[in-house]
């Protein structure tokens, strides 16, 4: 499924970009299915902006840190 997130960056190095990526439609954790991403609006420093929020019926919680990361292993850009 594609989703819309928020991508932090990493460490020290504050970043802050909406990136939709390709991931799996089923948990990583448990291999059920994830829930459907529903679309929100958010508010930071005064920017609107549009990230997908979706809750996995299984009850993991899919941190958009482990997204990133499964995207980018989907792309092979990474080993996950
Ligand atoms: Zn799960």
């Amino acid at each position: 499924m594609k989703v819309l997130i928020t991508d932090r960056g990493h460490g020290t190095s504050y970043t802050f970009d909406i990136v939709e990526v390709e991931i799996a439609d089923t948990c990583q954790k448990c291999g059920g299915p994830r829930g459907t991403p529903t679309r929100n609006r958010y508010c930071e420093d005064g920017e609107f902006y549009y990230v997908d929020n979706w809750t996995n019926p299984c009850g993991h919680v899919d941190r958009y840190l482990d997204v990133l990361r499964e995207a980018k292993a989907l792309k092979g850009e990474i080993h996950a």
